[in-house]
């Protein structure tokens, strides 16, 4: 006679939030609840109501910040070694739902960067997110690709390639020759349902922006825009870092559920990555191509604003002396831009300044404005709110200048000058024209539109 082995249920346990690990990324395990029982406590933290839990582990599942777990009575945990004892350690038991959901996951491979380009000259931006791409490649162990469309564009391959991409899917087809939505978007989505890549990165540009929302709604997928960091959890997830609230929390977003996972991400904000010459890859060429007559927008003519007179890239100046509120007027402006020709540089402005009508909105630094490298950056009458500081805070060198010590700039300034700028940027200036006097220094060519 056969011994049978009663089948043992598997116990539930309850959920339980584990101290300080929560994130508050905006209550996601509270809204995967079946059972209403999470509640969100004032510092936006769970709070699991034990007695409603019915240990289904969909909170555990959804955090993004592993900041949930199942815990067990004594009699539930031995129940627990017992069903494990029936089903193998590793008895995992996974719902219809989520086989389908890793199945489809799993078709998804592969880093991708959309290469923006006018007139066969590529946006630095597109560069930059090749250097973050390699390391969401290097990380999924994948390849990354850059992805080409334009008229003419072939030599960008070589260009891609040597910022680091592996291969490069090319799209070269007089119909490509200015930018359309409609075009590029169809071009994206054919490529995206034949090589079905995990993850796309754009520049958060007028034409980056345009053409992400375009793809996401067709291909049904998640879209962050701004990113300003990103990353791959342990599931592969692009963990994609923004402000959030205003500016006031910095959120992490991940789309889970869907592939691919689209980011865009401002320029400046990824560092440039090593040009390496001669570096080489595998290109793809693809025929796909709309035909014109399809295609509803016609392009009549192309207006270059690159000759504008008062145009000036503060984005992608060396030197930025930038003013707030504490400037007072417009006028008083003329004592940044005094200081700024004698740095080589250019001015730069809150959003107080601009909101004042004092200066061009096409100044204005921050989470609504410019994100900005330089090297120096000096801020004036600026009092460091997080909507500016997010745009500036990866210069090399910032020096504030404020009358209030208290002034959350100085928090991350690397030197901060308490007194009143109306003494000190006058100062400065007679200085580096002092400096530059006695060591004839050439003063550095303005970087311009
Ligand atoms: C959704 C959203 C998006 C935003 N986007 C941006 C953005 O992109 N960029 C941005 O800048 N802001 C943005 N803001 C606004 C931001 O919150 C702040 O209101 C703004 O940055 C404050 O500008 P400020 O520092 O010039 O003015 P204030 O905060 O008023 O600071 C003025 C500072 O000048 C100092 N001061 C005054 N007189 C002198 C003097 N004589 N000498 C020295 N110091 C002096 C004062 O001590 C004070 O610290 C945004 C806000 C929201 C809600
Ligand atoms: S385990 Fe399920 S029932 Fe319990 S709190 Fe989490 S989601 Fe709600
Ligand atoms: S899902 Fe995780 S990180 Fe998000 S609020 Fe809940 S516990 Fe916190």
């Amino acid at each position: 006679m056969t011994e049978t082995t009663k089948p043992i249920k598997k116990p539930h346990g309850k959920a339980r939030h584990i101290e300080g690990k929560c994130v508050a990324c905006g209550a996601r395990c509270e809204s995967s609840c079946p059972v209403d029982s999470i509640e969100m406590s004032d510092a936006g933290e769970p709070v699991v109501l034990t007695v409603k839990c019915i240990g289904c582990e969909k909170c555990v599942k959804v955090c993004p910040a592993a900041a949930l777990e199942m815990f067990y009575t004594p009699e539930e945990l031995e129940l627990l070694r017992k069903w494990e004892a029936q089903h193998g350690a590793a008895g995992e038991e996974i719902s219809e739902e989520e086989r389908a959901l890793r199945e489809m996951l799993a078709r998804y491979r592969g880093v991708w960067v959309f290469i923006e380009q006018y007139d066969g000259e590529a946006a630095k931006v597109s560069w930059e997110l090749l250097g973050t791409g390699a390391d969401l490649a290097g990380i999924l162990d994948v390849e990354l690709c850059a992805v080409i469309i334009g008229h003419q564009v072939g030599h960008l391959c070589d260009e891609a390639f040597a910022y680091g991409a592996d291969k490069a899917i090319l799209l070269d087809n007089p119909v490509y020759l200015n930018y359309r939505t409609q075009p590029y978007s169809d071009a994206i989505c054919h490529l995206v349902e034949k090589h079905r890549p995990e993850v796309i990165l754009m520049g958060a540009t007028g034409q980056g922006r345009d053409l992400a929302g375009a793809v996401a709604t067709v291909v049904k997928t998640g879209l962050t825009a701004d990113c300003t960091g990103l990353g791959i959890d342990d599931r592969r997830n692009l963990m994609q870092t923004r402000p959030a609230f205003g500016g006031n929390i910095m959120a992490t977003i991940m789309c889970d559920k869907f592939r691919p996972q689209m980011a865009t991400v401002r320029p400046h904000v990824m560092a440039m990555p090593e040009r390496r010459a001669g570096r080489t890859g595998t290109v793809i060429r693809e025929g796909f191509a709309p035909r014109e007559e399809d295609v509803l927008v016609k392009v009549i003519e192309v207006l270059s604003d690159r000759d504008g007179k008062d145009q000036v890239d503060v984005a992608a100046a060396e030197f930025i002396v930038s003013g707030g509120r504490g400037l007072m007027n417009k006028e008083n402006f003329a004592l940044l831009q005094e200081l700024a020709d004698e740095l080589g540089g250019v001015v730069g402005a809150s959003r107080s300044a601009v909101d004042a009508g004092w200066i061009s909105h096409g100044r204005q630094v921050g989470q609504t404005g410019k994100t900005v490298r330089p090297k120096i950056y000096i801020a004036c009458g600026i009092s460091g709110a997080i909507q500016h500081m997010v745009g500036m805070q990866d210069s090399d060198v910032i020096i504030a200048i404020n009358r209030d010590p208290e002034a959350p700039i100085f928090q991350i300034a690397t030197y901060g000058i308490v007194g009143d700028l109306f003494q000190l940027v006058p100062a400065l200036t007679r200085r580096v024209r002092d400096l530059r006097s006695t060591r004839g220094c050439e003063v550095p060519e303005r970087v311009a539109v």
